[in-house]
């Protein structure tokens, strides 16, 4: 569904916008698991298995399937994230303050 657990984590860290603080410390716990292995599909799945849980929260993901809505997001993310390269101004830019929010909860003790 990924091409490579990089791709998956840029996703992710999309999602992560959508999901509670507690969801957001749980998938960075997982991203940093996951960096101790050495297998890039056993990453994958590792991350899968953490946002599985928080899919069931989505009625977009319930109602079109798990497997389906990622691959969606994949498409968008990735266009997305494509437009953003050539885009971003930096200060103020919406994709910049999302991810430093998520990064910025991920790195907070609970
Ligand atoms: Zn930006």
């Amino acid at each position: 569904m990924f091409k490579d657990f990089y791709e998956m984590v840029e996703v992710v860290l999309i999602l992560c916008n959508d999901f509670s603080p507690k969801e957001i410390k749980e998938v960075g716990r997982a991203i940093n698991v996951c960096h101790t292995l050495n297998n890039d599909k056993d990453k994958r799945y590792r991350l899968y298995q953490s946002i599985e849980g928080m899919l069931w929260n989505n009625s977009e993901a319930i109602n079109i399937g798990f497997r389906p809505f990622l691959r969606k997001k994949r498409k968008e993310v990735n266009e997305m994230l494509k437009y953003h390269e050539l885009n971003c101004k930096g200060i103020g830019c919406q994709v910049c303050i999302d991810r430093k929010k998520v990064y910025d909860i991920m790195k907070t003790e609970m």
